[in-house]
């Protein structure tokens, strides 16, 4: 079981909190179309020999490629792997960009989920956060969708917003609930360098949120969707019964993915793989068939790591059989500090799984790097 993900790195603007690779010239698309399908030849034989489940495009803004450039790639796709039976196709979608030409054309070339940047419903936020749309057209296009055809859709919210109240928040997640969507993803705001919201930070022109405040609003959003019928199968996803992300949870479990594009990665299952984060070089390169990506094999504390990371972060956790395939050492190390962990009830066995307990969830970055296994220099 594999996945393929597609970074489409083309955005109209650049949104103030953002570090994903994206450049808002358009002028590389038709090259970068062009690279892009010769990388998908240059993994043929993965298409072919893996039964390929999810395909992803990601981005960037997917949703800036037109139903001609998506049916390029789908078609040539389509020729290594049948693309009628990948079981999930994801698409990201801006709401600004969507009408109902465009969907129907979507469902028509198979995509049969959306994953939309949503972020607020308030336009004072919007505005500060330099998203295009508004909040009008958020709520249009989720009904958009849905009237053609789009029957699994996600739309993304962000909380720990400085400017944001409280109240403000209940109401993005209220409004979320009643928008009918099968999923929510929610990410609490992080400044990362080299985003506008960084160097407000830096100035003193934006503060963090108090950790009090973060609490309460993720709390607010676990509670309301659980009520609402949400399954909270990872730290930052909600999704209703059987609409989890296949392609995501792949992810988590440690599953095969092609990654294709610029700053995309890969993995084939020992080795890690990333192409450069630049359009242009990404393009170039390619094009003299010169090497485009880095790659490395992962050791063993990495994939110890990668377990306990991925793995805590999901609902249901991760097998703790599979601790057995590490060295003495690191085994020793687990047992330790599961101990500990176990005592004060920050995570729990169920099933042979081990997970983040319901009430230490809010910390789960805290506990994971407790877990981590570090090298003496
Ligand atoms: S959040 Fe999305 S739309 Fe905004 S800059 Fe980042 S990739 Fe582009």
């Amino acid at each position: 079981m594999a996945g393929i993900y597609i970074h489409v790195p083309f955005c109209y603007s650049r949104c103030s909190y953002c570090d994903f690779y994206k450049t808002t010239n358009q002028q590389f698309k038709d090259e970068y179309i062009k690279a892009l399908c010769k990388e998908i030849k240059l993994y043929q034989s993965f298409l072919q020999k893996e039964k390929i489940e999810t395909l992803y495009f990601g981005g960037g803004t997917p949703s800036t490629l037109t139903i001609s450039e998506l049916k390029e790639i789908i078609d040539l796709i389509n020729q290594f792997t049948p693309v009628n039976s990948i079981k999930e196709l994801t698409l990201e979608v801006n709401p600004d960009d969507i009408n109902d030409k465009y969907i129907s054309d979507l469902v028509h070339l198979g995509v049969n989920r959306l994953s939309m940047g949503i972020q607020s419903f308030f336009d004072e936020h919007l505005r500060k956060m330099n998203r295009r749309h508004n909040s009008r057209q958020a709520l249009q296009a989720i009904e958009i969708a849905k009237k053609n055809g789009i029957d699994n859709m996600s739309i993304d919210l962000i909380y720990g917003l400085p400017y944001m109240s409280f109240e403000e928040w209940n109401t993005n997640v209220q409004l979320a609930i009643e928008s009918n969507v099968q999923h929510i993803s929610a990410y609490h705001l992080t400044f990362e360098k080299g985003t506008l919201y960084y160097d407000y930070l830096k100035k003193g022109k934006l503060v963090e949120v108090p950790e009090e405040s973060s609490v309460q609003q993720f709390d607010y959003l676990r509670d309301e969707l659980t009520k609402a019928g949400f399954d909270h199968y990872e730290i930052s996803n909600f999704s209703l019964p059987g609409f989890e992300s296949q392609h995501n949870s792949n992810y988590w479990t440690g599953e095969k993915y092609l990654g294709l594009g610029p700053s995309a990665h890969s993995f084939d299952g020992s080795n890690r793989r990333w192409n450069v984060r630049d359009v242009k070089r990404y393009i170039d390169n390619i094009e003299k068939n010169e090497c485009f990506y880095e790659t490395e094999e992962l050791s063993s504390i990495d994939r110890y790591n990668e377990l306990i990371m991925l793995g805590l972060r999901t609902q249901k956790g991760f097998k703790l059989s599979l601790i057995e395939s590490f060295s003495e050492t690191i085994r020793q190390f687990f047992a330790r500090e599961l101990k500990k962990q176990q005592e004060q009830a920050k995570v729990i066995i169920i099933d042979g799984f081990c997970r983040v307990s319901a009430d230490s969830k809010m910390i789960t970055d805290r506990i994971i790097s407790d877990f981590f296994f570090v090298e003496d220099d």
